[in-house]
């Protein structure tokens, strides 16, 4: 969603002004958040950050992609009233869109943690977060059309747990809005339509042609999460965990790391622009994985997030407080 740009004075005044009872300003960036604290706290300040304050990976290349479009065109002022919309959720908490999208846990874990609990206590945030307005009631049930005014359901929000070695739990959120899902697509290779085969150049001429065709919608510029090869299923929940990579990270595959910055220069040359009004800017980042496929099959996922591009994550002290911001 675009707000018209406020005058340069108001701006400013609201981006000095402090909200009561936030730990949003200028320096949160710096704040480790309580040492002391429970885990729900702790998770309803990630959903509140989450929706209202782009991480920096982000934030920064929304500004280079603002310097790089031309003067006076349409394309820097769709850049211009984006950069407004950042600071101005971001100075009064408030989110940054309408959608705030399908809500996503990512934990990772020591063996000793215990999932049950902390489902409950992301529940809960989830109520809380819902009744201060950082998430619109935006979870319907999918059988009776009706609207869920916690935001709790079947499959909502949604949990990704994976276990690893070391003694942390890491937290990350994402708030997937619906209509950069809605762009997501999902192709089977060979794709006759394109002469697209089951190699990398294959690979690289179905990305481009799903890039053509969300143009003008899912709120671009666009960041890329991409899975070569997996099944249907396992193959958009890859897509989805690449966005959670930074947008300067550099991919350990050398080949995918060529393959990545070839996508973003391609489709930056398409002149298809900030929300498909035309400009330099069509892509903000590009991320790709892989995993094993079956001889019969060879699928390419694209998950498509929006300029929105909401995710936060946290490390969790011992006793539950928020011990580091991991973006
Ligand atoms: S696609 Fe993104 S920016 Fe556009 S309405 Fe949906 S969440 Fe908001």
């Amino acid at each position: 969603m675009v707000k018209k740009r406020l005058p340069k004075k108001v701006a400013k005044k609201i981006a000095k002004k402090r909200v009561p009872g936030s730990k949003n300003n200028k320096n949160s960036k710096n704040k480790k958040g309580p040492a002391s604290g429970d885990v729900f706290s702790s998770l309803l300040e990630l959903l509140r950050r989450t929706s209202t304050e782009l991480p920096d990976d982000v934030q920064k290349v929304i500004l280079a992609a603002l310097e790089r479009e031309e003067k006076n065109t349409t394309a820097e002022y769709a850049m211009k009233i984006i950069e407004d919309n950042i600071a101005l959720a971001k100075a009064k908490s408030q989110p940054i869109c309408q959608d705030t999208g399908t809500v996503l846990f990512y934990v990772s874990h020591p063996t000793n943690f215990d999932q049950i609990k902390f489902m409950d206590q992301a529940r809960k945030a989830v109520v809380k977060a819902t009744e201060l307005g950082y998430l619109r009631q935006n979870s319907v049930n999918s059988v009776t059309g009706k609207s869920e005014p916690t935001n709790l359901g079947p499959g909502h929000p949604s949990f990704h747990f994976h276990q690893h070695k070391s003694p942390n739990v890491e937290v990350r959120a994402m708030l997937k809005g619906g209509g950069c899902e809605n762009v997501g697509i999902q192709y089977s290779l060979p794709y006759t339509a394109i002469d697209a085969g089951r190699d990398l150049n294959g690979v690289r001429k179905v990305i481009l042609d799903g890039v053509v065709k969300a143009q003008g919608q899912g709120c671009g510029p666009g960041i890329l999460g991409i899975c070569i090869g997996g099944d249907r299923g396992s193959g958009y929940l890859e897509s989805k965990e690449q966005l959670l990579r930074k947008l300067d990270d550099k991919n350990p595959d050398s080949e995918l790391a060529k393959l990545e910055q070839e996508i973003v220069q391609s489709c930056n040359k398409l002149m298809i622009g900030p929300m498909g009004f035309g400009g330099k800017t069509t892509l903000l980042g590009c991320k790709i994985g892989s995993q094993q496929r079956v001889p019969a099959s060879f699928f390419v996922s694209i998950s498509y997030m929006c300029w929105a591009f909401r995710r936060q994550g946290i490390q969790l002290s011992k006793n539950g407080g928020i011990s580091k911001w991991l973006y």
